[in-house]
């Protein structure tokens, strides 16, 4: 969408094709006994002083559209070790984060400041780029970004439970520490350390602030409609696509944002290096989840949590390895939606899952699955509500299940190889595929080419965009 707009914008006629039955992809919400649920967009960073996600609004003219709610200052995420019982209490801003970890390991401030120092330079360094300069990311912008997140770590500090703390935002990309580079981490991290906001309306607002900027602008959106293969070549050149309407469409020039093994099944296999195809081929999958979605009746006087990290232990690169005994990681996120006028609290939670947990059932599709399926959701599930009781035992009986999500739901219905939520791991020396293709014409982007997140796909479109359109500057007017 944000490609679309931007591509509109300059006065390009614009056609956004959606495989599936409406537009929005991760940002859809869905309704359960009348209560809106957000799919993939539950808290983001990027609404702070220097807040990317503000800057790229602003430069769409959707930022009176979206309206953030911060969660609160003092008190905005808890991270709970299971084994020890340790709690930590987390609060906005990078500052206060400092002071506060300083507070829980006064021995290790030293290690927390190097931190902290060092993810603010580097996101500092990298925010501005995204807006004007060519190729950042694809050839490693700072020494960091072929440093481990794991080795950054190890150097600062021996102590396991501050090294999972301060590694904690891996979930919200899905990589292991081991794999994932310090440069990567630092520019999600920063942006969600120093401000947590929801959207009010979730996804849902910003699909209605694209669709209607796309209403005025005439970019056209057909759902139900992808590209099954690429049509004439010519010189490096895709001039016609074969969508599965049966129509072969021409075009000047295409931006492919889904998973990059969909755009190399679409690809003509001739016209590419097998050195490309191994590449893309060799990506691994981000993390998914195994979500539970309900309502909670909050006890009298009690203020709902915003977000509960439940850590069975200190290891994330072992939270984030598919689960034979273990526990996963487990977030939990609580919200307030308006339900004709009145106000319900929505809690979320997400469990780190991998389509391994599901495979058994991989060949089923959304609507036809067999009983011991719904038998392991059921199981999964009701193991979810015995760690939140555990937490919260004054939540028991007040929570009530509306529905669950495994990778296979996240897979059917995001259109996504495997369900995973982020995308392609973010791996340390990686290329990943973003900007032109082998075809002179095609471009990549979408949350495997920079960062995940909504920000980092709202991102690449800026980066892959800028050289599509030949400018190099959002500050300079977009216009034909
Ligand atoms: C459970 C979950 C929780 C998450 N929580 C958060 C969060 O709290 N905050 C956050 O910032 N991020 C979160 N994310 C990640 C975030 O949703 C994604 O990183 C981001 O939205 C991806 O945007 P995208 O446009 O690249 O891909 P998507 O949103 O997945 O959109 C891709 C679209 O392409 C369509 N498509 C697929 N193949 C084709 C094709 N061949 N032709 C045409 N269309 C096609 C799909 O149907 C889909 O609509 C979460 C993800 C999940 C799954």
């Amino acid at each position: 969408m944000t490609s679309a707009l931007l591509l509109a914008e300059s006065g390009k006629s614009v056609l956004l094709l959606e495989k599936a039955a409406a537009m929005g992809g991760s940002l859809l919400r869905f309704y359960r006994a009348g209560i809106p649920f957000d799919t993939g967009f539950h808290f983001t960073g990027g609404f702070g002083e220097h807040g990317l996600l503000t800057k790229m609004l602003d430069l769409l003219g959707l930022r009176d559209a979206i309206t953030p709610i911060f969660f609160s200052k003092n008190h905005t995420h808890r991270i709970v070790f299971e084994q020890t019982g340790a709690a930590y209490d987390l609060p906005s801003g990078i500052d206060a984060l400092r002071e506060r970890f300083s507070r829980y390991f006064p021995e290790e401030k030293p290690a927390i400041d190097r931190f902290f120092d060092k993810i603010t330079e580097i996101y500092l360094s990298s925010a501005e780029v995204v807006f004007q300069e060519e190729n950042l990311f694809s050839a490693g912008h700072c020494p960091e970004d072929a440093q481990g997140l794991q080795s950054v770590l190890d150097s600062l500090t021996t102590n396991a439970e501050l090294k999972a703390l301060l590694g904690i935002f891996c979930l919200c990309y899905g990589t292991k520490p081991a794999e994932v580079s310090f440069a990567a981490h630092s520019r999600v991290c920063y942006s969600l350390f120093e401000s947590l906001a929801r959207v009010e309306n979730g996804g849902d607002a910003f699909i209605r602030a694209f669709r209607a900027r796309f209403r005025q602008l005439g970019v056209e959106v057909r759902c139900n409609t992808h590209i099954v293969r690429c049509g004439e070549i010519d010189q490096k050149t895709v001039r016609t696509v074969h969508l599965n309407t049966g129509e072969e469409i021409a075009f000047g020039s295409a931006v492919l944002t889904m998973h990059p093994r969909e755009i190399l099944a679409m690809l003509p296999r001739q016209a590419l290096r097998p050195a490309f195809i191994h590449r893309v081929s060799d990506f691994e999958e981000s993390a998914g989840f195994f979500t539970i979605f309900a309502t909670l009746d909050l006890p009298e006087g009690h203020d709902a949590f915003t977000i509960t990290s439940l850590l069975p232990g200190s290891d994330m690169d072992a939270l984030l390895t598919p689960r034979g005994e273990h526990d996963s990681a487990l977030v939990i996120v609580s919200s307030r939606e308006s339900v004709r006028g009145r106000i319900v609290h929505t809690l979320t939670a997400f469990e780190a899952s991998f389509p391994e947990e599901t495979a058994r059932w991989a060949e089923s599709t959304t609507g036809s699955r067999p009983a011991d399926y719904q038998a392991y959701k059921e199981r999964r599930a009701a193991q979810i509500l015995e760690r939140i009781y555990k937490a919260y035992p004054e939540y028991r009986d007040r929570i009530h299940l509306l529905d669950t999500a495994s990778t296979l739901t996240y897979r059917d219905w995001l259109h996504s190889p495997t369900g995973a939520a982020y995308g392609i791991k973010q791996k340390t020396n990686q290329v990943n595929l973003v900007g032109r293709l082998p075809l002179a014409n095609l471009y990549a982007a979408g949350q495997s080419a920079i960062l995940p997140g909504v920000v980092g796909a709202m991102m690449s479109s800026f980066v892959v965009c800028r050289s599509l359109l030949g400018i190099t500057s959002y500050r300079q007017p977009v216009c034909n």
